[in-house]
């Protein structure tokens, strides 16, 4: 009798690289979409979606990318996935320059590579049967000998989210909103990735839903080691999930440190905006609040010097015609701001500035 089938599609094999070296490194990462005006569509302007963003996310790690709606972080997951083509920059996944690979090599890579959408609604296909959107990747791919290794597997993968393998043949509205989720987990598991770009996967989800869907995630990465790119505007949802967290603002990236020393010890006006935007589940118990004036501004016309000053609470002179670059102020801990102090207690030094990685 032969084998049971895999849960999942077999690993694919990679050449041995260090343990340490980072499985996904973004350089200078660049995005900007043409404004095109009048009846010969006419470039008349550039929107900066994603402007320079450097990170690096090690293997079975969790690096969350923060920020308010119209930050660039959709952008970015987007441009590692190469669903849109960056302008510049480099994306490297274990070693290979993925920008550099030909269309039918990055569907290859993909297999190492997947992604959970935002909208659990409009994210599967509503004429297609669970079992044949989960199945679909396997089929692609020729994952398994045949169809009822396939099935098989497909089963599997949703008993692993936690969904019975007998709703295979039900359809998407069949499913609440968490349900749906799961099932575009267990599609993004199905060739067994290494990285999984999850794109705010919680956001449209009820409270008590978001906490099973992310205990579900942080599971499977117990067990898979797989490594997520965890994009979500909100702070409070990456606490439990993210082993770093990147905050971006206006498409640059502000800061950049461990999970821990985000919470405790924020250094970016910003980010202490976005964590004091929390609410506090003790009502008795007052937060010190520092609101943010106004809307994030056009990435069409970003402002001169700090992209935040215009909204800044501590906003200098300095900030409205320098731009302070991503330094690292203490090991790990990685700021953009003219008023946080470098290693030494002085103002950045050139030596530290450059990619946030881990
Ligand atoms: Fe605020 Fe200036 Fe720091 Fe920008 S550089 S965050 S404007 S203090």
């Amino acid at each position: 009798m032969s084998a049971p089938p895999a849960a999942v599609a077999p690993p694919v094999v990679s050449p041995p690289r260090a343990a340490s070296a980072p499985l996904l490194e973004v350089e200078g990462l660049t995005k900007h979409f043409p404004i095109r005006r009048g009846l010969f569509a006419r470039v008349s302007g550039w929107v900066r979606a994603v402007d320079g963003v450097s990170f690096s996310i090690r293997p079975g790690e969790t690096l969350a990318l923060v920020g308010e709606s119209g930050s660039g972080k959709t952008t970015t997951g987007r441009c590692i996935l190469r669903l849109l083509e960056p302008t510049s920059g480099s994306v490297r996944f274990d070693g290979t320059d993925l920008l550099g690979l030909a269309p039918r090599e990055m569907r290859r890579m993909r297999r190492q590579i997947q992604v959970v959408f935002q909208d659990p609604y409009g994210s599967l296909n509503p004429r297609m049967r669970v079992g044949t959107i989960v199945r679909e990747p396997l089929d692609i791919h020729r994952i398994g000998k045949n169809r009822a290794e396939r099935d098989a597997m497909v089963a599997r993968l949703l008993e692993r989210v936690g969904l019975d393998p007998g709703m295979v043949r039900r359809y998407p509205h069949e499913f609440s909103g968490g349900q749906r989720q799961r099932i575009g987990v267990a599609r993004a598991l199905a060739l067994r990735p290494r990285l999984i770009v999850a794109d705010e996967p919680v956001s449209a989800l009820d409270v008590s839903v978001q906490a099973q869907v992310i205990n579900l995630l942080i599971d499977l990465q117990q067990e898979l080691g797989i490594a997520y790119l965890f994009i979500a505007h909100d702070l409070a949802l990456v606490e439990r999930i993210a082993d770093r967290v990147a905050v971006m603002y206006l498409g640059k990236l502000v800061e950049l440190a461990p999970v821990e020393e985000i919470f405790k010890n924020p250094l970016h006006p910003y980010t202490k905006a976005l964590l004091q935007a929390i609410p506090v589940p003790d009502p008795t118990r007052a937060r010190e609040r520092t609101v943010i004036r106004g809307e994030i501004p056009s990435p069409a016309a970003p402002p001169p010097g700090c992209r935040f000053h215009t909204r800044c609470p501590v906003v200098v002179e300095t900030c409205r015609r320098v731009e302070p670059p991503l330094v690292e102020v203490a090991p790990g801990h990685w700021a953009a701001c003219h008023l946080v102090p470098g290693p030494a207690g002085d103002a950045a030094p050139s030596s530290r500035r450059g990619a946030a990685s881990g």
